[in-house]
């Protein structure tokens, strides 16, 4: 048994659709989970879906519509025949959502995000799903909905594992080619819910750990793991073999390659990961196992923009001591911020968060209560794990450096 997961940069477009055919043609696909993201930047096409909705502004329904059309076109491009069912299962999607909208009565933001969002891969599944069939490539649709049980932490859900684990026991069919989609879940009362932003990954490595599968390919639009994200660092260079427990660390420190919650499924049952392109399908990518290592042994570089770095001094020069660092992180936690790093001193403490939640201003008004508290926003947090002299001088170059931490293999600097 394998699992295949095409993210959405891979399935941007029709040509991204044919690919995907070539690429299952190319590997074969017996006994295969194929899980798919939403195409392109259909996600963030969503979000502002859900934003127009509770700012009542008046581009709700075109933001829909924009939607709409990005998929039409490529329907219209796939399908000769505008009779073909696949028009009407996709226009069926659209009324729902908007059907959904217009009934609804919750105020809970996160709860309309995960009802809306879930659409985009809901429509990308049907979409390949029946071409896949079209092209004579017979594949089961499965409704992921129906398999991956969480809590309702909307967002960011909690997978429920052992009712998921049931539900692919008894009810999962690996004698056929099955297509699903990646991000999803649902909660106890069925509402949709998500897996947190890039989640597709998971669900990958959630269903190859229930079903013992033998390996997870994610394709990607680069030819493995890199060293570094060719968006922000020139000469990326590919990492052939990497261990679990460095994979963890690279992605904790916001490699944005893997979904961090991936690798501890599959490293608990030892299944193999593969990281390829998805336009050179044969390329060897990258292969993550358990007792690789990292080959080639060079730095890896990982920068995490718009982060916020907030500073505590106590208010009376007290020393910030265990209980006043429990209550930080009691707020942190309740304001649901993301700490990528953490530094302590006599009188001051500082951590560099993740505002994923937007939650900020609430949470530096309680800090403001109880302590000094300088915040700057747009932070950029650099990492370097298996830092050299080199890099570490390359790193510091040009910047204006607000924080700095040294272990023995990593470095971290947050910036401005
Ligand atoms: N479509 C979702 C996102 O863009 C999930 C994924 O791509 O993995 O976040
Ligand atoms: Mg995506």
């Amino acid at each position: 048994m394998q699992v295949f997961k095409f993210g959405g940069a891979s399935i941007k477009d029709v040509t991204g659709v044919k690919n995907l055919v070539a690429v299952l043609n190319k590997t074969g696909y017996k006994d295969t989970l194929v899980v798919v993201s939403a195409m392109g930047k259909t996600t963030n096409a969503l979000e502002l879906v859900v934003k127009n909705y509770f700012d009542r502004s008046n581009q709700l329904q075109s933001s829909i519509q924009d939607v709409f059309k990005f998929h039409n076109a490529i329907l219209l491009d796939l399908f000769d025949n505008e009779k073909h069912e696949v028009f009407k299962k996709v226009s069926t999607l659209f009324n729902d959502l908007k059907v959904f909208l217009d009934r609804n009565k919750s105020p809970d933001y996160n709860f309309v995000y995960d009802q809306v969002i879930g659409f985009g891969e809901l429509v990308s599944t049907t979409i390949i799903s029946e071409y896949l069939n079209e092209v004579n490539i017979k594949n089961h649709f499965l409704d992921v909905r129906e398999f991956i049980k969480t809590d309702d932490y909307y967002r960011s859900a909690k997978v429920d594992w052992e009712e998921t684990q049931k539900r692919i026991t008894t009810n999962f069919n690996r004698t056929q080619l099955n297509i699903t989609q990646g991000f999803l879940g649902s909660d106890s009362n069925n509402f949709t819910t998500t897996l947190g932003r890039e989640g597709s990954d998971y669900t990958a490595a959630i269903f190859a750990y229930c079903l013992n599968a033998q390996s997870v390919t994610i394709w990607k639009d680069v030819p493995g793991i890199l060293n570094a994200d060719p968006r922000y660092f020139e000469n990326a260079q590919l990492l052939h073999r990497i261990s679990y427990r460095e994979a963890i660390e690279l992605a904790f420190y916001g490699a944005s390659v893997i979904h961090p919650k991936t690798l501890q499924p599959l490293q608990r049952k030892e299944i193999t990961l593969f990281v390829k392109s998805f336009l050179n399908p044969e390329g060897k990518g990258t292969k993550v196992c358990k007792e690789a290592g990292l080959d080639p042994q060079i730095p890896c570089f990982i920068v995490k923009k718009n982060q916020v770095l907030i500073s505590l001094s106590s208010l009376d020069f007290s020393y910030i001591v265990e209980e006043n660092i429990s209550e930080i992180f009691k707020l942190l936690h309740l304001y649901k911020m993301k700490v990528d790093v953490i530094q302590n001193s006599a009188i001051s403490f500082s951590v560099c968060v993740d505002n994923m939640y937007q939650n900020l201003d609430s949470l530096l008004q309680h800090l403001k209560a109880k302590f000094k508290v300088t915040c700057t926003e747009d932070v950029s947090l650099y990492t370097i794990r298996h830092y050299t002299e080199t890099a570490k001088t390359q790193m510091e170059r040009d910047k204006k450096i607000l924080l700095k931490q040294l272990t023995q293999e990593t470095m971290q600097l947050v910036t401005k």
